[in-house]
């Protein structure tokens, strides 16, 4: 190692470096002389405080005062780029005058969600955190140490027009003279938009504000941005406006950096987390490879806002653009930080690192935000702040935050101070919740399988082996769950002389064998267990690497053969019914089919006066379903189901609304600790409704141990249902 300091050692890249405490700026050629020239230079230290830093120059022995052989350093400016800057804000009162117009009383009170103060309170905060330094709150221009204010411009007609129609444009430029009247005419006509003379004025400033923060960070005048803009602009499709959103900012944003720096912008990840799928943002690259837009939403099937198809995992993007759009679509409310950082350790941060961008522009609604009355999740600030720190780690750090919709306004002001901090280099603070929902599990399952299509690194094991199933070529593959089925069935034919009960179709024939199994003299039992469950589940060993399972570290678990051994035991009849799942099938639907099929063809004409229904997994909606569908209380006694976390289902009483109370004293539905019908975060639970029986929560998790649990519960409710038959008959 060499003590000299070396001319390039010194080098530094062409910025400036300002002391934090009094705004002194030293330039690097003045740094490099004063090395040069003297031996001794002082280095202020953030208290504003002298040291004396020696620095020593290898034919000047003079200063060494230690060993000959130590290694000495020599103290040069710090070869950063990133630190000395600051973190760029762009903030214009003049966007506040866009606003909806009060038709009435009620509007005054309860204003617009999409308020003019959004933009303020995030402004206030961080001043009041001693973020920005700007008492009056008047918009200062030197707003301090730790930011640096971004003037917001006009975009331009020529920017506007990269992601937007003239008729779009010219129609919004129309508003600044529309008569009052045509003003709310227009505002409803519109999709969730509003308009007054200052819409346009306000839509080109947030639109101009997104442009010139993506601007300083690319040619490095700050280290990141935060652009806190409004309108907002993810809604905004290329020809209509639409969910309070003008200009699609983000995305024009982006088109004009892609066409002004060629050279040092050539991809771009937009990270959408607001709560609402921006379907604007992904319209407006859905064909274009060199924008990665990921969405984070609530989905419900399309039926949250904006209430479309284009929001569903399967949409990966068109022509050029397929495999450049992820869709993370939440089927339900009441998302929170696990389920947030899941997805980004399992989705949203491998497939950045695959795509390497040179520029991440997040579309930050905080609206997804603990406290939203419209986006009833829980992301909290710690979780805003991780994702942040999570994104910052991207394309160098050219990071560029701009505001999109979030309506609480204190949430988005202290979501948006939590992102500001890490923006500015603070660690985030802590998450609220760390054990995922499990349908943000599934979620993640279901984009994973999508998108590994179109990248490798969410492809499971090593990427040189191709996890598709071999061709079946002269039948030599078979299914797992028919050959389990048919252990099953060999050991209920060998053991307990069990019989097959065909299910047969139009045409005469069996369309599933041995689906239905039944004890000898089936016809005969005067009590009857019947059992419908999944295909037995598989503890599956999986190679890491191949994908595939090792069968001799995996087994098969079946849950009901210790009900089959305990009902025989009784002397009762047996009825064991198989749902096979996938391949078409959908389990619900069958096992709906099934077991109408059963009551019409087979129990009708049985003996049995006391039947009991035991459902494992989804398979159990067959029993609600026909408990509902045919007049079954003269003989049907008790109805158990072990659930897990699967889906209630509701008990819709086709014949006599009677039947809900019944089926509520003569049920019993075992859910999971963790079933979501307890309420979410394990706060405040709530009590499922009759209509989907006595429902029960299990102190384990999964169906397996729920069973073992519960077992003896259930035998005794089947004892006591056919006693107190009984009785009642005597
Ligand atoms: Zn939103």
């Amino acid at each position: 190692m060499s003590t000299e300091v070396k001319e390039n050692s010194i080098q530094q890249p062409s910025v400036k470096i300002e002391n934090s405490t009094n705004g002194n700026i030293v330039a690097e050629d003045t740094i490099e002389q004063e090395v040069s020239n003297n031996h001794k230079r002082k280095i202020e230290n953030l208290d504003g405080d002298t040291d004396e830093v020696t620095v020593v120059n290898g034919n000047d022995k003079k200063d060494i005062v230690q060993d000959e052989k130590s290694v000495i350093v020599p103290a040069v400016p710090p070869k950063v780029h990133y630190i000395p800057l600051k973190t760029g804000l762009c903030y214009d009162v003049r966007m506040r005058y866009h606003a909806k117009i009060f038709t009435s009383y009620f509007e005054y009170i309860d204003p617009h969600p999409e308020d003019p103060r959004r933009i303020y309170r995030i402004y206030k905060i961080l001043a009041e955190s001693g973020l920005i330094n700007d008492p009056t709150l008047s918009g200062a221009e030197d707003i301090g140490e730790l930011m640096l204010k971004i003037p917001v411009r006009e975009a331009l007609a020529e920017e506007i027009l990269l992601v937007h129609s003239v008729e779009h444009l010219n129609f919004l430029e129309s508003t600044t003279s529309m008569t009052k009247e045509r003003l709310l005419e227009e505002t409803e006509k519109g999709d969730s938009v509003y308009f007054n003379n200052d819409s346009f004025l306000g839509a080109k400033l947030s639109c101009g504000g997104s442009i010139e923060a993506c601007k300083a960070v690319v040619e490095g005048k700050v280290k990141n941005a935060l652009a806190v803009v409004r309108p907002p602009g993810h809604h905004a499709e290329p020809d209509s406006p639409g969910g309070f959103c003008l200009f699609s900012n983000v995305a024009v944003a982006a088109k004009n950096i892609l066409k002004n720096y060629p050279e040092s912008v050539k991809k771009i990840v937009i990270l959408d987390w607001d709560i609402h799928h921006g379907n604007g943002t992904q319209k407006a690259f859905f064909n274009d490879p060199r924008v990665l837009y990921i969405s984070m939403h609530r989905y419900e099937a399309g039926k949250y806002y904006p209430g479309t198809i284009a929001g569903a995992v399967d949409q990966v993007g068109e022509g050029d653009g397929v495999g450049t759009n992820v869709n993370i679509p939440w089927p339900v409310g009441g998302m929170g930080d696990a389920d947030y950082m899941y997805a980004f350790r399992k989705v949203v941060m491998p497939i950045c690192y695959e795509f390497d961008p040179d520029l991440v522009i997040i579309s930050s609604g905080f609206d997804a935000a603990h406290g939203d009355m419209i986006g009833q999740c829980h992301v909290s600030p710690g979780c805003y702040g991780h994702m942040t720190h999570l994104l910052k780690s991207l394309a160098k750090g050219n990071l560029v935050v701009v505001l999109e919709g979030g309506y609480n306004l204190d949430s988005i002001a202290i979501s948006a101070l939590a992102v500001a901090k890490v923006l500015i280099g603070e660690p985030p603070d802590e998450l609220q919740t760390k054990i995922p929902k499990i349908e943000a599990v599934e979620t993640i399952d279901e984009v994973i399988r999508v998108q590994s299509k179109h990248f490798k690194i969410l492809r499971p094991g090593h990427d040189s082996v191709d996890h598709s199933l071999p061709t079946n070529e002269g039948n030599k593959n078979f299914n797992l769950q028919e050959v389990i089925r048919n252990k099953q069935a060999q050991d209920l034919f060998t053991r307990h002389n069990f019989i097959s009960l065909p299910l047969l179709n139009d045409k005469g024939n069996s369309d599933a064998d041995d689906q239905i199994l039944a004890s000898p003299e089936i016809y005969d039992s005067d009590i009857i267990v019947i059992s419908v469950h999944d295909p037995a589940e598989v503890w599956g060993k999986v190679d890491p690497s191949t994908g595939l399972i090792n069968p001799s570290g995996s087994t098969i678990i079946d849950s009901t053969i210790k009900l089959i051994n305990w009902s025989l035991d009784q002397k009762y009849g047996f009825i064991d019914i198989n749902i096979p799942d996938g391949a078409g099938v959908d389990n619900i639907t069958s096992s709906q089919e099934v077991l109408l099929y059963l009551w019409d063809n087979y129990i009708q004409y049985f003996k049995a006066s006391k039947i009991s229904f035991v459902g494992f997994g989804e398979s159990y909606s067959g029993i609600i379903h026909l408990l509902g569908h045919r007049e079954t209380r003269s003989v049907v006694k008790a109805a158990i189901a072990i659930i897990d976390r699967k889906q209630l289902r509701p008990l819709v009483p086709l014949l006599d609304e009677g039947v809900s109370d019944w089926f509520y004293r003569n049920s019993l539905i075992f859910t999971s600790k963790y079933h979501s019908c307890w309420g979410s975060g394990g706060g405040d639970s709530k009590k499922p409704r009759k209509k989907f029986g006595r429902v029960l929560k299990s102190d384990s998790d999964g169906l397996d141990n729920i069973w073992e649990e519960r077992f003896e519960e259930c035998t005794d409710f089947i004892l006591d249902s056919i006693e107190d038959f009984d009785e009642s008959s005597n």
